[in-house]
């Protein structure tokens, strides 16, 4: 299956906002970045924008699902506290997607992805 394009991304980011965000993160571009060897996303709250790292690509879509729940986050709580988790938790498999990318963190000498229980 080829990956998703950007346009796609962006459609997916913008359903998953409505779906877990009530509309209030709304993205404005979604795009695959190569350069980005030590995380999985990242996200600009100034101009909307979120890239993933190209080594999502052939995960599976409730993981690359996560990425874009987590950096959406952001977009309403800048950091890892409580209140942040709370937004991210309302995506059901937020906690397996963690533990599946914490497997590839390893496998890849990647940051690993930021837990409830852990800081990045
Ligand atoms: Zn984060």
């Amino acid at each position: 299956m080829p990956a998703p394009s950007d346009p796609d991304l962006l459609a997916r980011a913008v359903r998953l906002n409505d779906d877990w965000f009530g509309g209030m993160a709304t993205p404005e571009s979604v795009r695959w970045v190569d350069n980005q060897q030590s995380r999985w996303g990242s996200c600009s709250p100034g101009d909307r924008a979120i890239r993933l790292s190209r080594r999502l690509e052939g995960m599976p879509r409730w993981v690359v699902d996560y990425v874009i729940v987590h950096e959406l986050a952001h977009f309403l709580e800048p950091g890892h506290d409580e209140s942040f988790w709370a937004w991210v938790n309302r995506y059901p498999r937020a906690e397996r997607a963690q533990g599946y990318l914490l497997g590839w963190s390893d496998a890849w000498n990647m940051e690993a992805p930021p837990g409830p229980d852990r800081d990045d």
